[in-house]
């Protein structure tokens, strides 16, 4: 469902991202790791153009990311993004934050829209709290609102950007069991995090990224266990 080949990416002469190359099907759940400064954000904002690319190709359901707008526009609806910032309208109800996309983009009449936002928010247990404003709810009823939110949009793939790094700790269970039940829906996912509780039971393919690069990239009993990179067994050492 996402094919990159050889994407390159430069930030003036820095060169953020080398020669990437990533598949993901349909279904599949990846993970990537790696330190601060690796390019992880910026590989997963290249899929949806939040940043450009400049070598390299990047198909998503066959579609080519690239300048035609027509194509851009097609392949961000099929994709939902989370940030470690919520990112929600604090002007709108937890309701309307929910209801705004289907409306507008998707042209859904408010009662058909109310009735998908409500659907999420029971998803993500929140329905209780659809009439507050995303501030007076905690960090994690924030980030899980969040995904309802994008859920709401229908997207085929998710891609996450440590969605409970700015959480505090009591917190993260609560997004990372919705992020669980997510990945047993079906869906396709890529989650940037160091959670690595998380990549051990939900991954497909762990990957370790450091200077712009792949390092490794294997299944998760191996990439835990028998990496074939030492990098990667530092790095493990350092966080684990
Ligand atoms: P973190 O774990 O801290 O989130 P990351 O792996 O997500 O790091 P990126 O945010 O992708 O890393 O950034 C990779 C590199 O690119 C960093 O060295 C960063 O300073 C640089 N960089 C990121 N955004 C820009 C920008 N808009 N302009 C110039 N340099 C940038
Ligand atoms: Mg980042």
């Amino acid at each position: 469902i996402i094919q990159m080949t050889s994407v390159s990416k430069w930030y003036g002469k820095f060169q953020v991202l080398d020669d990437v190359s990533l598949s993901v099907k349909k279904g599949e759940r990846v993970v990537i790791c790696g330190p601060s400064g690796s390019g992880k954000s910026t590989l997963i904002r290249c899929i949806n153009r939040l940043e450009e690319h400049q070598k390299g190709q990047i198909l998503v359901n066959g579609i080519e990311m690239n300048d035609n707008v027509r194509n851009i526009s097609r392949i961000r609806l099929s994709i939902g993004m989370l940030f470690q910032q919520f990112n929600l309208f604090p002007h709108l109800s937890v309701l309307d934050n929910l209801i705004i996309g289907p409306t507008l983009v998707r042209k859904m009449s408010r009662p058909q829209a109310t009735e998908l936002a409500m659907h999420y928010l029971e998803k993500v247990q929140i329905a209780n709290q659809a009439h507050k404003f995303p501030l007076q709810l905690s960090g994690g009823q924030q980030q899980r609102v969040a995904i309802a939110r994008a859920l709401c949009m229908q997207p085929e793939i998710m891609l996450f950007d440590e969605p409970t790094s700015a959480l505090d700790p009591e917190m993260i269970k609560e997004v990372l069991d919705v992020m669980l039940d997510l990945a047993d829906s079906g869906m396709t996912m890529i989650v940037v995090t160091h959670e690595m509780g998380f990549a051990r039971t939900v991954a497909d393919n762990v990957i370790l990224m450091a200077d712009g690069r792949i390092v490794e990239s294997a299944p998760p009993e191996t990439f835990f266990t028998q990496p074939a990179h030492p990098r990667t067994r530092q790095f493990l050492d350092q966080i684990l």
